[in-house]
């Protein structure tokens, strides 16, 4: 028998196609495993996870008894033991049509919705779509959701960066987009209410969006995986009430609402009163992208119509006081980090971007480097801002157990002050 060292076997990965798929391979995720791996295992501390959202690994994130129910109801049923049709379960599809119709003002239909694997899958395939579009390029907000740039080199598709404002609130600026977009320019992307900023957009600016887009002659995704988790003055609007002014795709899912980022279930929605979707073959390309895909677990798609239905306010409200009450502890703990500007207190999502000033640090000189050496010394992390677009920047998450929060903070506050330059604490 040959030696092993020896042996040649046909399945060996050629380095260079291995790094070509590491720069694809989402920085969001690249980032927030090298910062766990920069943790000292010999902390006794817990590890303050600010850096991803993922809420349901707190207890009092838990979600809501009628949807745990509806998943046992699902499996007992034995109705949904068969393979699920292409674009989802009619019930499924129904259930999200009505959920969405609440808030807008014409009706979908189950025709309208596809069934995806999360809001993840429902990024991926409209990128795709707009890719078989041919020479296409995309309007991505800067800072963003890195996925979308993940998915749009996979598809060697053109990004275009517009800027959100923080001194406006991080409101689209829309001469910027204007001046982006040619006659290439399939969609403009808006995340809302947003990651990673925790702003949410207003009516009017909405409305100021769509009527941009349909001037350039551009479609709105609008991914609204957090929708309705908005706490502050400004409510929460589906971009998709805007559909006759231009056509709306609307991406959203259960994780972020009911907190079950595990269970895979998402859609995508047409919302597109004038039939501009369908003359143009976007609908078309859609579905042929969903025919070679294998789709969320028919369990979930037959527990949803319940969850979508059932779940009472109490829930969503005891979600709603929970994100305000760690928001509010967020945005007050990080004032007394003197390192770290506040832009705007957030009002939506699970996030709030906050600026880094690395001048009054002695030997960090970046937002990679405060993250880096705040998880070796601190055991919490944090999300740079380079991740997201946006350098000397940090991304950070207030959806976790509020005592572990200020636990967090407060390490970063001593981190800050170990750091600290002499003038700087002079000041
Ligand atoms: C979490 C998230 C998603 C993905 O949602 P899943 O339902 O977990 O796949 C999509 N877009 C943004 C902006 C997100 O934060």
């Amino acid at each position: 028998m040959e030696n092993e060292a020896e042996k040649r076997w046909g399945f060996e990965v050629k380095k260079e196609l291995n790094r070509a798929r590491e720069a694809e391979v989402a920085a969001l995720r690249y980032a927030s495993v090298s910062l766990m791996e920069s943790v000292d295992k010999n902390d006794p501390r817990p590890v303050i996870p600010l850096g991803h959202g993922d809420p349901a690994a707190f207890p009092c994130f838990r979600t809501a008894a009628v949807a745990e129910d509806a998943i046992v109801d699902s499996v007992r049923s034995s109705m949904f033991n068969c393979y699920a049709p292409m674009f989802g379960l009619p019930l499924a599809r129904r259930a999200v049509a009505e959920y969405l119709n609440r808030d807008l003002p014409y009706k979908l239909s189950a025709d309208d919705i596809y069934i995806t694997l999360g809001c993840m899958e429902a990024v991926e395939i409209i990128l795709t779509v707009i890719t078989r579009l041919g020479a296409a390029n995309i309007l991505l907000p800067r800072p963003g959701w890195p996925f979308y740039e993940s998915f749009a080199k996979r598809n060697h598709l053109e990004v275009r960066h517009f800027d959100l404002l923080p001194e406006r609130g991080w409101e689209v600026d829309l001469e910027a987009v204007e001046a982006l977009a040619d006659e290439n320019t399939a969609a403009i992307v808006i995340i809302n209410p947003c990651n990673p900023c925790g702003n949410v957009l207003t009516y009017q600016h909405l409305q100021k969006i769509a009527e941009t887009a349909r001037k350039l002659g551009i479609l709105v995704i609008a991914d609204e995986v957090y929708g309705h988790l908005a706490f502050g003055s400004t409510p929460y609007i589906p971009m998709g009430v805007f559909g006759s002014i231009v056509p709306v795709i609307t991406l959203g899912s259960i994780s972020k609402r009911w907190i079950v980022p595990g269970w895979r279930f998402g859609w995508l929605a047409t919302n597109d009163p004038n039939g501009v979707l369908q003359k143009s073959g976007i609908v078309g390309s859609i579905k042929a992208c969903l025919g070679v895909r294998s789709g969320p677990s028919t369990l979930i798609q037959g527990a949803v119509p319940q969850i979508l239905e059932k779940t009472d306010e109490e829930y969503f409200s005891k979600i709603i006081g929970l994100l305000r009450e760690t928001a509010d502890i967020c945005y007050d703990k990080i004032k007394e980090i003197p390192c770290i500007t506040r832009p705007n207190k957030p009002e939506g999502s699970m996030f709030i971007m906050v600026k880094l000033n690395p001048s009054l640090l002695e030997g960090i000189n970046s937002d990679m480097e405060f993250a880096v050496q705040l998880a070796k010394e601190e055991s919490v992390i944090v999300l740079p801002g380079i991740i997201v677009g946006m350098e000397n920047w940090l991304r950070i998450t207030f959806a976790i157990d509020p005592s572990a929060l200020e636990d967090g903070l407060d390490r970063m506050k001593a981190f800050y002050y170990r750091h600290a330059r002499q003038e700087a604490l002079n000041l």
